[in-house]
């Protein structure tokens, strides 16, 4: 018999309000275009790096999570039945008294939890909810090197909405559609941070992942052939049965349709897909192209992107948002792109995929330490148009960086108290001038050394500011004192 539970969380004011938790601005929070003359940028070659990083041995030992998932969706329905297993292995040197799954879904009510088990099949009837995070006392302490199995069924009934995990204007988003478990630090525990909420929209992303190994395995009750479905990686499929490998990623998205078009191209053995939806089909190509060139520059200044496919989707939100392997760009970046490299789309692109660096390959606490992934990310817009469009570079910076006047310590958390226009000021915007400042002052042949040293030395891994730093000064001999004293309110070793 399965018991059925009932979840009450006390987040009515969660659907109360828009859902913008996204990684990049609306289009409304850019500025009118500048109507001043253009200035010619100088075109900037941008030096290749002959840094030879030493690559870490086996990352996390062999023991990151494994996932498996199998998931049969009724797309008309909006409904969904899965069977996940997780098998975690205690990677600290301390014992773990109790597990933590994050159930995102029961956000919004969408999710009905059939069955908990261990792995051999007993079921768990003790374990208690904590907002959205389900906890489970575990009588026996999972001790260092210990792995522990759980099994979750359950069902899903997506919300009709916008964003990642949604279901509206033929588009089923299924983005931490499962049970998954965070970070475990030997000191403050589990790593699982709350919704940051301010004038009734979110700020930052509140996750932090561990880099784990997914197995997933789709199936439709509906006819198969209606079907496209934007994956991080390519599938193997059998009589309607869809398998995905994915290994060594923090998320493992899927966006389904029944009303796709796809571009694909191809870099350096990475195949890129670009999913539109309906009317969007030529600016797709447009974005095809443009995540060619992305993908090209960053392998170059960042270190090889190793996974075999890159998947960029138009998604019903106003954002655009990054995970692993896949990234989404919001409609009202295709909507008015305006044929020129004047638009969000070739902005947007190059931030949501240099994503794939620094979120998907260097983890950080995107709560605490959001710069570790934002400044990163808006820097490489930077490059992006000094690269391939550096006519428009001074468009670029006066449009989205200088006129807004970004100010402050860019180490604040999500929780500093600002509003979502403050922290993208903040961390996004004075974290890129950050990055640009330190280019300067370091010179580029030794500060895209750093950035590829500190890709290969975090790998796979969560990052700090503080491992940053202590990277950055064994890169160079100048006083970085006056610099970090702006930028950070931090002091470092
Ligand atoms: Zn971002």
């Amino acid at each position: 018999m399965m018991k059925r539970r009932t979840i009450q969380f006390a987040i009515s004011l969660l659907l109360a309000v828009s859902f913008l938790i996204g990684c990049t601005p609306t289009s409304s929070d850019q500025p009118t275009p500048s109507t001043t003359p253009e200035k010619t940028a100088t075109p900037v070659d941008l030096p290749t790096s002959t840094a030879t990083p030493t690559p870490k041995p086996q990352p996390l030992n062999g023991q990151e999570t494994q996932y498996f998932i199998d998931a049969t969706v009724n797309y008309y329905n909006l409904f969904l039945e899965v069977t996940s297993r997780s098998i975690y292995t205690n990677k600290t040197s301390v014992p773990i008294n109790e597990m933590v799954f994050i159930i995102y879904p029961a956000i919004y009510s969408a999710i009905y939890i059939k069955e908990v088990s261990t792995g051999d099949g007993i079921e768990v009837t003790n374990y208690t909810w904590d907002n959205h995070r389900m906890v489970i006392p575990l009588d026996d302490p999972l001790q260092p090197g210990e792995q522990i199995e759980f099994i979750h069924e359950f069902e899903l009934y997506m919300p009709e909405r916008g964003g990642v995990f949604s279901y509206s204007n033929g588009q089923l988003n299924l983005s931490y559609w499962f049970p998954f478990i965070p970070p475990f630090d030997e000191t403050d525990g589990w790593i699982a941070h709350d919704i940051q909420l301010v004038n009734s929209e979110f700020v930052g992303e509140y996750i932090a992942f561990e880099a784990s190994d997914f197995d997933v395995t789709l199936q439709f009750t509906d006819r198969r052939d209606n079907f496209m479905i934007a994956a991080p990686a390519l599938p193997e499929e059998e009589n309607g049965v869809i398998h995905y490998r994915l290994d060594l990623a923090r998320t493992f998205t899927l966006s389904i349709s029944d009303t796709f078009s796809v571009t694909e191209r191809e870099v350096n053995g990475t195949k890129i897909q670009s999913y539109t939806l309906l009317g969007h089909a030529s600016v797709g190509k447009v974005v095809a192209d443009l995540a060619v060139e992305a993908l090209t520059l960053y392998n170059e200044l960042y270190g090889e992107y190793e996974r075999d496919l890159l998947t960029i989707v138009e998604f019903n939100s106003d954002i655009g948002m990054e995970f692993d392997g896949l990234i989404f760009l919001s409609p009202t970046f295709y909507n008015l792109y305006p044929g020129t490299p004047k638009s969000n789309i070739h902005v947007y692109t190059a931030h949501e995929i240099s994503h794939q660096w620094f979120f998907s390959m260097v983890g950080n606490d995107q709560a605490l330490e959001p710069w570790l992934d934002e400044a990163f990310a808006t820097f490489s817009e930077r490059l992006f148009y000094e690269r391939y469009y550096p006519e428009y570079l001074n468009w670029y910076l006066e449009n989205y960086i200088t006129s807004h006047n970004p100010y402050g310590y860019i180490d604040v958390s999500i929780y500093y108290g600002g509003d979502l226009y403050d922290y993208r000021n903040i961390v996004y915007r004075n974290g890129s001038l950050f990055l640009q400042d330190l280019r300067e002052l370091m010179g580029d042949e030794a500060f895209f050394n750093l950035i590829q040293d500190y890709v290969q030395q975090y790998k796979y891994q969560i990052a700090t500011s503080q491992g940053f730093i202590t990277l950055l000064k064994s890169h160079t001999n100048t006083d970085l004192t006056p610099l970090l004293e702006e930028y950070f309110s931090s002091t470092f070793e």
